[in-house]
């Protein structure tokens, strides 16, 4: 790729990335084991203070890929650079300290803490376990971070049960952020809460980015969240990226014929020529293939209006098309004077 930026802007390269999922067959006419694709040759860097949002249906290996970058799970092959150290075959015990920059914040607040500890004691626990901090320096930096995450230091001896959703998610981001991480790869972290309550976490999480200079990947299935948080974003297709590039530039004038329709299954901005604005239906061919099966050639090109003997052939990579790279035989035109937010006809 010709527009790599110089290394130290860059906190996190992931170089073709791939993890099956051994699984016994489905077929009656095979036994013994297939393979689950579910990140299928992810290549990607994160840049030093940026978010980096990863969209697509799900299924698509978002999870399984944000697993893989902080070696929560082992890829089956690829390389991951953190921080300048090749990660990819540490040792759990060589991970440890590596462990402590970079954190998960999770989509279920309810089943990522605990019910039975006190969230005191929740949040203690890595700074115990990793650092060599006394007793009265825990509590006060528990405290602290509760005070980070807009709670009250006070509740630290009450348990996860006791808060509310949104509160929950809160304690959940305080834990990622007890060692200070450089990194937070946040999976659908305010998708399980109510929409009046997502906006007060995202704000939180871009305070928190602002104050500690953090990195984000961002995961969520929710486009409108992720172009609100992101400065980057990039769109997954059965366990691939088909497009990637700075936030403006994929919403605004997509290359891929996925991200196209993707985008158009989000509600528009309401302006006085459209005062109830509703989504787009998401306009595609058949089902999304199976993870074991995936097709050959262009793993969209069954589902693609544009499609073409080639498509069919040959497995299309990420190539730079002005901003964003974009992995396609057939990318949308770019129309001169087009207006912003406006549609390429189909017919182009
Ligand atoms: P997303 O987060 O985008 O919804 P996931 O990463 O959870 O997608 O899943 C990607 C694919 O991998 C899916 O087909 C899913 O069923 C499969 N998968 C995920 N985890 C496992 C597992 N532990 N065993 C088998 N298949 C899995
Ligand atoms: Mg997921």
């Amino acid at each position: 790729m010709s527009s790599t930026p110089a290394t130290d802007d860059i906190l996190m390269s992931a170089v073709d990335i791939v993890k099956q999922f051994p699984v016994r067959s489905q077929s009656v006419f095979k036994r013994g084991r297939d393979n689950v694709h579910a990140v299928d040759g992810v290549t990607l860097n994160v840049r030093r203070g940026e978010t980096l949002g990863l969209v697509g249906e799900s299924g698509c290996g978002k999870s399984t890929l944000g697993r893989c970058l902080l070696r929560l799970i082992d890829p089956t092959s690829g390389q991951i650079i953190f921080d300048g150290q090749d990660i990819t075959q540490l040792s759990r015990r060589q991970l440890r300290p590596v462990r402590s920059q970079m954190q998960m914040v999770f989509q279920d607040p309810y089943a990522s803490l605990n019910p039975r500890r006190r969230v005191g004691d929740i949040l203690a626990e890595p700074l115990r376990v990793h650092g060599s901090v006394d007793r009265s320096r825990v509590r006060a930096q528990v405290g602290q971070l509760l005070e980070t995450v807009g709670l009250d230091p006070a509740h630290s001896n009450r348990y996860p049960g006791e808060f509310s959703g949104g509160q929950r998610q809160r304690i959940g981001i305080a834990r990622s952020l007890s060692l200070r991480p450089k990194l937070i790869v946040a999976d659908e972290p305010v998708s399980a809460l109510d929409v009046s309550i997502q906006a007060q976490v995202l704000n939180l999480l871009e305070d928190l980015q602002e104050e500690f200079g953090l990195t984000y990947v961002f995961v969520a299935h929710d486009l409108g969240v992720v172009r609100h948080v992101s400065d980057r974003i990039g769109v997954m297709y059965l366990g691939e990226i088909l497009e990637i590039g700075p936030v403006d530039a994929v919403f605004e004038r997509p290359r891929h014929p996925y991200t196209e329709v993707l985008l158009k299954a989000i509600p528009q901005v309401v302006s006085e020529d459209n005062p109830d604005p509703k989504p787009q239906q998401l306009k595609l061919r058949g089902e999304v293939p199976s993870a074991i099966d995936k097709p050959k050639g262009c793993s969209f090109h069954p589902r693609c209006d544009y499609a073409t003997e080639i498509c069919r052939q040959v497995t299309p990579v990420l190539a730079d098309l002005g901003p964003q790279q974009v992995a396609c035989h057939h990318p949308l035109p770019l129309l001169e004077g087009l207006a912003k937010g406006s549609v390429v006809p189909a017919s182009t």
